[in-house]
């Protein structure tokens, strides 16, 4: 995808996720807490998910746009597109306690090129250069990249709300995996 794109992905997802953190249907009110259950009313709903959506909005979007950096250095769709450089962002915000949220923007972008673009990015680069992608994609000058950009953010939506709401709570989670890499540390 180009910037447009990845723009509108990151700013979507940012939104969605800021709403599927903070209001839960699965409690049977729309004002119950995540916490289980202690009611809230409209408006300090109406403000979390601002506040939440705020928080995740300009992370999110610098993360998306991040991996495009590999077209003016290195190889494009391989230095700045690979799991390996993932694995940094999702670990930094646990050893420094900075750069939250980046990483969801850069995963995002992974997951934009490879489900919504017609070439790939090598996901584990430098250890292997092939490209993986996905017959879903189109070109990025394609009339149908922007349809096509919200259509790979409302399956990531629905999958990131199904994974919050049915197996695990995302926000919790990644406090916990914060704790087990710090004892596996030993930080
Ligand atoms: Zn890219």
């Amino acid at each position: 995808m180009n910037k447009e794109g990845h723009v509108l992905n990151g700013a979507l997802l940012a939104v969605g996720l800021g709403v599927i953190l903070t209001i839960d249907p699965t409690t049977g009110s729309l004002l119950s807490g995540g916490d289980g259950g202690a009611s809230r009313d409209l408006a300090t709903v109406a403000g979390d998910t601002a506040w939440m959506v705020a928080e995740l909005s300009l992370p999110v979007v610098l993360g998306a746009l991040f991996p495009d950096v590999d077209t003016a250095f290195g190889r494009h769709r391989k230095t700045l597109h690979n799991l390996p450089l993932l694995v940094v962002f999702v670990a930094f915000p646990y050893l420094f306690g900075n750069l939250q949220f980046v990483w969801i923007g850069v995963a995002t972008h992974y997951v934009l090129d490879v489900l919504g673009s017609k070439r790939g990015i090598a996901l584990f680069y430098p250890f292997s250069s092939k490209e993986y992608g996905f017959p879903t994609g189109v070109a990025t000058s394609s009339q149908w990249a922007n349809p096509v950009t919200i259509a790979v953010t409302g399956v990531e939506l629905l999958a990131l709300a199904l994974v919050h709401y049915y197996a695990f709570a995302l926000d919790t989670s990644l406090a916990d995996a914060g704790n087990v890499f710090r004892t596996a540390m030993g930080v």
